[in-house]
């Protein structure tokens, strides 16, 4: 089996070790549990967080995520338009922040994860296919 890039399974919130497990238990709109994790993957059984609150660390990741954005809105805003009044781009910025708060949350964590989470990448173990 051909290895999964890391990009993609970043993209796709997959597991750090097996790059087919889910790491979170719905989809990032389902306002209800977008929050939820799986604590081990479905897939290899790897357990997620080394330590109890781990994910907290993930904040430091979703302050820099916020910084970008806040800095891609405002300029989006200053080239496309020019000179705004200052509501303008804090309208536009709070807007931005609350529709992308659950892909920045879920990104955060599986950022810092993919970072902090001393997990590698383990090559599926291949069986007789082809005898
Ligand atoms: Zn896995």
């Amino acid at each position: 089996m051909a290895k999964k890039s890391v990009g993609r399974a970043i993209a796709l919130g997959k597991c750090p070790q097996c790059h087919e497990g889910d790491l979170f238990k719905s989809k990032p709109y389902n306002l209800r549990k977008f929050t939820q994790m799986h604590e081990t993957c479905p897939n290899c059984g790897v357990q997620y967080a080394r330590e109890p609150r781990f994910f907290e660390g993930a904040m430091y990741v979703s302050y820099a995520i916020s910084v970008a954005l806040f800095l891609t809105v405002a300029f989006t805003i200053y080239f496309l338009f020019g000179r705004q009044p200052t509501y303008v781009f804090m309208t536009s910025i709070i807007v931005a922040v609350i529709l992308l708060y659950p892909l920045q949350l879920r990104y955060s964590r599986i950022l810092y994860l993919y970072a902090f989470g001393n997990l590698k990448y383990k090559e599926p173990v291949v069986t007789d296919q082809n005898n």
